[in-house]
């Protein structure tokens, strides 16, 4: 069809409607999005980048990262954000996977940068400061304000996304310029974007969620946002009442019922709030609920797919649960080992088909096939589909726990431990057992720190759940290791106590 950001600027509104509202009090509006964009287009035709060819991006989120992100569409190349807490050893990984034409870091970084770069063969580093500084700056002085955008087909590359790594090494997902605009299009009706909404937007922009869902969807709307830097609670609550919409990873809304402060009064006039990367407790779903009104729309993506499910704008949203397949959204629930389609109600491996699939991993075909069958993209999260059609995740394929022949599935076991007035947070993970295989293990911070009451937990549980999922042991941590991204680490927990039941 045509480049995204032809697709998403033939409807932006009126030149002078806010685009961003910046932490210092600046606005960006719909025509310098479009003037900034096309001088980075330029900026990038000039330094060498080519139609196809990848701008890798390793730097603090910024309006100008942004910007370079759709000049990059605009110029037909290929955009590769990467998450800012990654250490040189793993820049040289991505460099030589991807190898771009051109990469781009923070100026503080360019030291340890600059021979990285030179070693895996890069042709150019630039630099992009949060504050508006960096040699990117310099060279797009003069630059032209139009810039007509590389014609693009449905399948031609817009970006190529790390995934975040939770499970293993992370993986370049390829997607597609329609990959992302049949997106943007759909979220925008399904959770009734307009001109008028005014997102907060305090996640990273390195990840689908910060970038694509919550960006694309504002630009797709011609909607404005609040750009904070970072996730900061007390910062968030001081901008609330700007805002109609906030997306977030299930940690900020932990952290904004752990601000007294956070009342009903905050978050009266907001539409919506969203919530995705990760599982959101149907606990802490119903405790933002009762200390706010408002029932948080969750909904579940991934790199490779955009988003896939949603719970519903108009309706009920379950807590626990996904919701429903997006419009255009196809997914079925399959036997993992057969991939045979299962019955409602069982559960199995969520596949998923749609405009939203991604084109393969970079480079990595063999990966590509294995994660393919029939058409489908097998998503390697385990799910059933309720008698209303509700879709309820229950955990990763891979952390499954088979414990004496029982499946075990973790989040279950999470939910019940996470409905215990003394646990604030949970992770359920299988821990070699000799006679049982596996066996269930639970990791928990305690609401009161320095809680470790085994036996109290163990009675809390023994009505709710089967013997064979109850935790053989419980341990009690401070904090649960996560990503970047706010993502348990459960391999690392596995790892840690591997010997644990041995
Ligand atoms: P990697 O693939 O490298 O191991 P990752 O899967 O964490 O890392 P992402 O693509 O960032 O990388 O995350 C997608 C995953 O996040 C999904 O496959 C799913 O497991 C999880 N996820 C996203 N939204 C939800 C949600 N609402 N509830 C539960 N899990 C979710
Ligand atoms: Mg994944």
């Amino acid at each position: 069809m045509s480049n995204l950001y032809s697709r998403l600027a033939a409807g932006f509104p009126d030149p002078a409607t806010p685009f961003a509202h910046l932490p210092d009090g600046s606005v960006v509006t719909y025509g310098d999005v479009d003037k900034r964009s096309a001088a980075f287009a330029h900026l990038l035709r000039g330094a060498g980048v080519g139609v196809g060819d990848r701008v890798a991006v390793q730097a603090e989120k910024s309006i100008d990262m942004l910007m370079l992100y759709l000049g990059a569409l605009r110029a037909g190349a290929v955009f590769l954000p990467l998450n800012t807490a990654y250490t040189a050893g793993e820049l040289d990984y991505f460099m030589r996977d991807a190898e771009p034409a051109l990469f781009v870091c923070d100026p503080a970084a360019l030291p340890a940068v600059a021979p990285l770069a030179e070693a895996a063969g890069v042709p150019r580093v630039e630099t992009l400061g949060a504050d508006g500084g960096g040699s990117l700056a310099a060279l797009l002085a003069g630059r032209p304000e139009s810039f007509d955008d590389v014609a693009r087909d449905d399948k031609d590359l817009a970006a190529i996304l790390y995934t975040s790594g939770t499970t293993g090494r992370s993986k370049g997902a390829m997607l597609s310029h329609d990959n992302l605009g049949s997106n943007a299009f759909t979220l925008r009706e399904a959770w009734a974007f307009g001109g008028g909404d005014v997102l907060l937007h305090a996640l990273p922009i390195f990840h689908t969620h910060g970038l694509f869902v919550a960006t694309n969807t504002i630009l797709a709307a011609g909607a404005s946002m609040i750009f904070l830097p970072k996730f900061d609670a007390a910062e968030v609550l001081r901008r609330l009442p700007r805002a109609t919409v906030m997306m977030g990873v299930p940690t900020f809304y932990i952290r904004l019922l752990d601000e007294a402060g956070f009342t009903r009064d905050h978050v009266a006039h907001m539409r919506l709030f969203v919530s995705g990367s990760a599982p959101l407790s149907a606990d802490i779903h119903r405790e933002f609920r009762e200390r706010t009104g408002h029932a948080i729309l969750e909904r579940y993506g991934m790199t490779e797919t955009n988003m896939n499910i949603s719970n519903p704008y108009d309706g009920d949203r379950i807590a626990g649960t996904v919701g429903f397949p997006l419009p255009g959204v196809s997914i079925r629930i399959a036997d993992p080992e057969t991939g045979a389609e299962l019955p409602q109600g069982e559960v199995g491996v969520v596949q998923i088909a749609g405009p939203n699939v991604f084109q393969g991993y970079w480079r990595m075909p063999d990966k590509t096939a294995a994660e393919f069958r029939d058409g489908w993209f097998v998503s390697g999260d385990l799910g059933l589909v309720d008698a209303r059609g509700y879709v309820t995740l229950v955990g990763r394929a891979k952390d499954l726990i088979i414990s004496g022949g029982y499946n075990v599935y973790p989040a279950e076991v999470e939910t019940a431990l996470d409905e215990l007035p003394q646990v604030h947070e949970s992770a359920v993970i299988a821990v070699p057992h000799r006679d049982l295989g596996e066996a269930p293990v639970a990791v928990i911070v305690p609401r009161d720190k320095g809680y470790a009451d085994a036996d109290a937990i163990r009675a809390g549980l023994a009505d709710t759940l089967a013997r064979y999922k109850q935790p053989r042991a419980i341990l009690f941590v401070d904090a649960l290791p996560k990503n970047a991204m706010g993502k348990v680490q459960k391999a690392l927990l596995r790892e840690e106590h591997k010997d644990l039941l041995a």
